[in-house]
């Protein structure tokens, strides 16, 4: 079963090492795709990567990034149990932002990996992360250490741990958002410790009539069958943002479809 999405997040990598989609790509060193298990619970998304990533081909290798392996850390966390990723996967050149169209040209990927992964919790590190994955949904000021649902997905905004190098009052900020981010797994390991209710058997219209079928789960998550929406349900007085949803401020978003590029990768 993990051996399916382990093997499709393979071929998305793969994809991503020989991408020409932008112009990233003509001062990159290498792409750099992302790494950690494809059954990972925890994925963290950051802007892109910066030179050192760019030379070792693993995302946050450099000093943001061991920022965020000593948050992950203070919670008990190993990096390596969680996937690591950036929204565009080439080095913006001097490390300037990515620009909207390079992030558009990249997201199929991003979107894939999500997709495959099916992670209970995404880790939006930094403005640029937030700006792709929750358009719309606020400023990382605002939203930094909440639980916010869009779809069947639950993001946690953070500040993106490079930020805390050049802002040491944001340190702390940080490692209190990482104990909410503790809090929030626990959470999910609680509700996926539940029994599942099985569904009503089907009554057969007529004799003889064709047997139902369940629908087939995604083919790209086979590890994580049960619904996401099981383990965001708001407990009173939890500041929980749901997108989408009747009273939120903007129209219902129902999940993206895989993009035509992204079918194409399987
Ligand atoms: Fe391709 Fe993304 Fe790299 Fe642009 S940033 S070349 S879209 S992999």
């Amino acid at each position: 079963m993990q051996s399916g999405a382990a093997d499709a997040l393979a071929v998305v990598h793969e994809y991503i090492l020989v991408c020409t989609d932008c112009p990233l790509h003509l001062k990159r060193i290498q792409a750099v795709p992302g790494s950690g298990p494809a059954g990972a619970r925890i994925m963290a998304v950051g802007e892109g990567p910066g030179e050192t990533e760019d030379r070792v081909g693993r995302p946050f290798v450099g000093a943001a990034g061991n920022v965020l392996t000593k948050l992950l850390e203070s919670i008990g966390l190993r990096r390596d149990d969680i996937y690591i990723t950036n929204v565009v996967k080439c080095r913006p050149p001097g490390n300037r932002d990515p620009e909207p169209a390079e992030m558009e040209a990249c997201s199929h990927f991003l979107d894939a990996q999500i997709e495959i992964i099916r992670p209970d919790v995404i880790l939006i590190l930094g403005r640029h992360a937030l700006a792709r994955l929750l358009p719309g949904a606020g400023g990382i000021s605002g939203l930094h250490g909440r639980k916010v649902v869009r779809g069947d997905r639950l993001y946690v905004p953070l500040y993106h741990p490079a930020a805390a190098l050049y802002q040491g009052s944001l340190m702390r900020t940080l490692e209190d958002d990482m104990l909410k981010v503790r809090g929030y797994l626990d959470e999910a390991e609680a509700r996926r410790r539940q029994p599942v209710q099985a569904a009503p058997p089907v009554a057969h219209a007529q004799a003889g009539a064709t047997k139902s079928h369940s629908p087939a789960p995604p083919s790209a998550s086979p590890a994580h069958a049960e619904p996401l929406l099981s383990l965001v349900a708001p407990e009173p007085g939890e500041p929980v943002l749901r997108l989408g949803s009747p009273g939120a401020t903007e129209p219902p978003t129902p999940p993206e479809p895989p993009s035509r590029d992204q079918l194409s990768l399987f």
